[in-house]
């Protein structure tokens, strides 16, 4: 599954290694080369899973939807961004731990005694 283009319709042969992949980025994560760059396109439609061709150079409106079954295949992109990602992860480990620090704070407030202080600065160093 691509990360780059969510809603990709369609696989796109790569002419330079044949292999196929969901979009240019794909290609070059997984590949040390440069994507080659062609004129007549090879696509995989991803709903029917039939293989169709396309001449890039005669590309038109009509050429936007599956010749099989009629998909839809050029979509606007929505396309993920990776760095955001990575800090949503970020994000919600820091408020995982800003509210166990609230936790933490809450307990020792609600501590009275000296004996119950105690024990809890057992558990907390234990
Ligand atoms: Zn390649
Ligand atoms: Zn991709
Ligand atoms: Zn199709």
């Amino acid at each position: 599954m691509c990360k780059h283009i969510l809603n990709a319709q369609v696989t796109i042969r790569a002419p330079c290694c044949r292999q196929w992949f969901d979009c240019a980025e794909c290609h070059a994560e997984t590949q040390d080369h440069p994507l080659a760059k062609t004129i007549e396109m090879a696509f995989l439609c991803k709903k029917c899973k039939k293989a169709f061709r396309k001449d890039i150079t005669l590309y038109e409106e009509s050429d936007e939807y599956c010749p099989h079954c009629d998909n839809h295949y050029v979509l606007e992109a929505k396309t993920a961004k990776p760095v955001v990602g990575v800090e949503g992860e970020d994000t919600r480990v820091d408020n995982r731990m800003l509210r166990d620090e609230r936790i933490k704070d809450a307990k020792i407030r609600s501590t009275n005694l000296d004996d119950d202080l105690e024990e809890f600065m057992k558990e907390l160093n234990a």
